[in-house]
């Protein structure tokens, strides 16, 4: 094996997924898990088992955590420090900006290089064109491991601050959870009906949302300027519409709390902002007043 030498704590569904596709790729790969069985099979195609936290950290310049969550982390990592002192650690475990900021303070100050990351995939994906996985901190550690990091789809190298792989991953997948809850609210409605199945339904649902998404970029490009809106739409219709959504879903005897929350958002505009609906206007009124995040 010629790879470089890299360590994955943590083998779960996608750690196993991780050190499998390095193992595949030629990369020396050591494993080390709490449940020590879930290397059996990764043993068996060729990576090495860590007996400790420490074996696993001290085979490899690059360890690779994927961990329920950054305290189990903490927990794992806090009696390390010796040896964590001049390896470079990248955590790929979901956790907010603030976990990753804090993570990254206390690993730099143990003496280690610090990487954080969201992966965009499913286990079943990862190292296939489809998977993506964020990465921010020092943009020198991104691009040293690039080769190991390219192996389970592309790499996106986010920025140095070391909480946008969250803030991106968070975000990204806040949009997938609607996604996901508009299709099951839809469903609902639909099959109230006893001549709609779900997947006939859904036939129609697929072409609508792509059609939709592909408005996206034009609404972004809304958010992001200054200038008049390329799209409006009076604040009036949508009222109108909402409404309706949430008097066909009671009547359908499916639970409508979104939807009467979005047309009291709607009304409150509609007293506060004009009558047009705008990209920006909406992302506005979803900020909370006093609370300006990173954008300070
Ligand atoms: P799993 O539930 O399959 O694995 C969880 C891992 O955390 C296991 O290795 C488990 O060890 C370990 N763990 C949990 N509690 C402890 C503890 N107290 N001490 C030591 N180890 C512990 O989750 P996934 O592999 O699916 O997810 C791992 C990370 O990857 C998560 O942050 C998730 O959000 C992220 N991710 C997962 C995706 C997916 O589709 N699965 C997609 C994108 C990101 P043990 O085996 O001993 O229980």
């Amino acid at each position: 094996m010629g790879g470089t030498d890299v360590t994955v704590i943590g083998l779960g569904d996608m750690g196993r997924a991780l050190a499998s596709a390095l193992v595949a790729a030629g990369h020396h790969t050591t494993v080390w898990n709490r449940s020590a069985d879930k290397a059996d099979e990764l043993v068996a195609q060729g990576a090495v088992r860590a007996a400790s936290v420490e074996e696993a950290l001290s085979a490899s310049p690059l360890t690779l955590v994927c961990l329920i969550d950054y305290e189990v982390t903490r927990t794992l990592l806090d009696p390390m420090s010796e040896t964590l002192r001049g390896r470079t650690l990248v955590q790929l475990s979901n956790g907010t900006p603030e976990q990753a900021r804090s993570l990254e303070a206390w690993a730099t100050g143990q003496g280690a290089g610090y990487l954080d990351g969201g992966i965009m995939a499913v286990p079943g994906t990862i190292a296939t064109p489809e998977a993506f996985v964020l990465y921010s901190g020092t943009e020198e550690h991104s691009t040293a491991h690039r080769p190991v990091f390219e192996v389970f789809g592309s790499a996106k190298h986010l920025g140095s601050d070391t909480g946008l792989a969250s803030l991106y991953d968070l975000a990204l997948l806040s949009g997938m959870d609607y996604l996901f809850a508009g299709f099951f609210h839809a469903v609902a409605v639909a099959t109230s009906h006893k001549d709609v199945t779900a997947a006939g339904f859904t036939e129609l649902l697929v072409p609508w949302l792509t059609n939709m998404a592909h408005q996206l970029p034009a609404l972004a490009a809304d958010v992001d300027s200054d200038g008049e809106p390329a799209y409006t739409q009076g604040l009036d219709v949508l009222l109108a519409a909402a409404r309706n959504m949430a008097q066909a879903a009671r009547d359908a005897g499916v639970r409508a709390e979104y939807f009467d929350r979005a047309a009291a958002d709607l009304e409150r505009q509609l007293a506060e902002c004009g009558k047009e609906f705008t990209a920006s206007g909406a992302v506005r009124a979803l900020r909370v007043p006093g609370v300006s995040g990173d954008r300070a």
